[in-house]
């Protein structure tokens, strides 16, 4: 592969960039300086996309893991521009509605696990996590149990950059310098084996200890103030770290025996990413809430949903009926825009099988990953499910010695780029993450191997 100059113009639209636009996780300094690695995109089809100095990447991280169904798909686009020409907006409150938000909640309601029974439309996934929280203590407050509300969640977890989804996000980073989490808001342990406390323990006594620390936690707690429970199927932006085995059944006799709720945070598993429709149903999770995003539209229109389950919602109803409505909702809940974009979305995922592809390719991903890392000497762990994967890099795998973290990663990231292969340096570690859109084909996963291989090279040596 011949590398690309990614020299960048540097132009009026470059100047206005730093000057006036304030860019989410991002070094404010760095980048009114110019020196962000950042690029300006202007346009995509399938799995590449190009910038407007005229370079063409292949993007193995489908933008933030959510243009699933690959860039420049008229069908979603003309769903957007054909809703806009009818009815741009109207809203949803006191009952009032829009027919493509209805027509996305049957959609939705027919692929949810059958155990679910209604379907809240926001606009984010931090908003929907939001929305979660919010309806578990709504539950506990018309259970007569107010003081149920704190929530349990994983370090290295990610739900978001709000205020209360930051808080149950578990990376310093998110919580450092804003003075996060908010009182309530607890975390245990990351379910993964290569973080084990001791390095003696095995895999079965592993997940023992992650059971007694939850276990722990709870007790020392009192399970009578915890609402919630709330982790990703499979940690996303933590690592890309797919759950131990059994421990997510585990993890729901645990809060099933405290009458504590779950919630599913399928922001990245859902819709296809893991070769199954949810993670849920991957693992079998049975959960009381599940949060939506970005593969509901494929990113075309923001748009987030959180699912709930027929025993919250019969206490919902229940409370309706004694205390009158809901006062929950955004001006732009059930966005008939979004809803447009997300029809559009999941026909094309059943039409092209986007969720079988993921399953097929992704294990192919995984098989060739392995093929061309395994082996390397600072390469610890290739790991992944569906079209998720990771190769997570250490000083010495086997003296379990760690590279200082966000060095050799971002670096391995940044060839990648230069090869013309956008990958993503998961945040606290040294961790190359893969989530490429759900149409990728087996050619095209060679080609994001072939870079990958030619970058660990050059960056680390043979
Ligand atoms: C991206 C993400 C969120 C937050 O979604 P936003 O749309 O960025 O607010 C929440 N949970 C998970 C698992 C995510 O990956």
């Amino acid at each position: 592969m011949t590398p690309l100059d990614l020299d960048r113009r540097n132009d009026e639209l470059a100047a206005w960039d730093r000057d006036c636009l304030l860019h989410p996780t991002t070094h404010t300094a760095q980048h009114a300086r110019g020196d962000t690695p950042g690029r300006i995109v202007t346009g995509g089809e399938g799995v590449f996309v190009t910038d407007r100095d005229g370079n063409r990447f292949l993007d193995a991280f489908a933008a933030l893991y959510c243009v699933n169904a690959g860039y420049g798909r008229t069908e979603i686009a003309d769903a957007i521009a054909e809703q806009a020409h009818k009815l741009a907006y109207f809203h949803a409150f006191a009952g009032h509605g829009n027919e493509p938000a209805i027509r996305l909640a049957k959609m939705v309601m027919d692929r949810a696990p059958d155990h679910m029974a209604r379907v809240y439309f926001g606009l984010s996934g931090s908003d929907a996590n939001e929305t979660n929280v919010k309806l578990a203590w709504h539950y506990n407050i018309l259970r007569g149990k107010p003081e149920k509300r704190k929530i349990i969640s994983r370090w290295r977890a990610y739900h978001g950059s709000g205020l209360v989804s930051g808080s149950m996000t578990g990376l310093k980073v998110y919580h450092d310098r804003f003075n996060l989490p908010l009182d309530g808001f607890l975390h245990t342990h990351t379910p993964h084996y290569l973080r084990r406390p001791e390095r003696e323990m095995d895999e079965a006594a592993y997940l023992d200890f992650l059971i007694a620390e939850l276990e722990a936690l709870i007790a020392r707690e009192g399970p009578e103030t915890i609402a919630a429970f709330v982790g990703e199927p499979v940690l996303g932006t933590g690592g890309i770290i797919p759950p131990p085995e059994g421990y997510w059944a585990r993890v729901q006799a645990l809060l099933a025996e405290h009458d504590i709720l779950l919630i599913a945070d399928e922001v990245v598993t859902g819709f296809g990413r893991t070769g199954q429709m949810f993670g849920s149903d991957l693992y079998g999770l049975r959960p009381d809430f599940m949060t939506i995003a970005k593969g509901l539209t494929s990113a075309y229109a923001p748009l987030s949903g959180s699912i709930l389950s027929q025993r919250v919602f019969d206490v919902l109803m229940t409370g309706a009926d004694d205390f009158g409505p809901l006062a929950h909702g955004w001006t732009y809940s059930a966005h008939p825009i979004g809803a447009a974009a997300g029809i559009a979305t999941l026909d094309l995922v059943d039409r092209l099988g986007l969720v079988e592809n993921a399953g097929e390719t992704g294990a192919y991903l995984l098989e060739r990953l392995r093929e061309r890392a395994e082996g390397h000497r600072n390469v610890a762990e290739v790991r992944g499910v569906g079209l998720l994967a990771a190769v997570e890099l250490m000083k010495d795998p086997s003296a379990g010695t760690w590279f200082e973290p966000m060095t050799v990663g971002p670096k391995v990231v940044a060839e990648m780029a230069r090869l013309g292969v956008m990958t993503r340096a998961m945040p606290e570690g040294n961790i190359v993450g893969f989530a490429p859109p759900l149409c990728i084909t087996r050619d095209e996963v060679d080609q994001v191997v072939d870079a990958f291989g030619q970058a660990i090279e050059s960056v680390l040596g043979a």
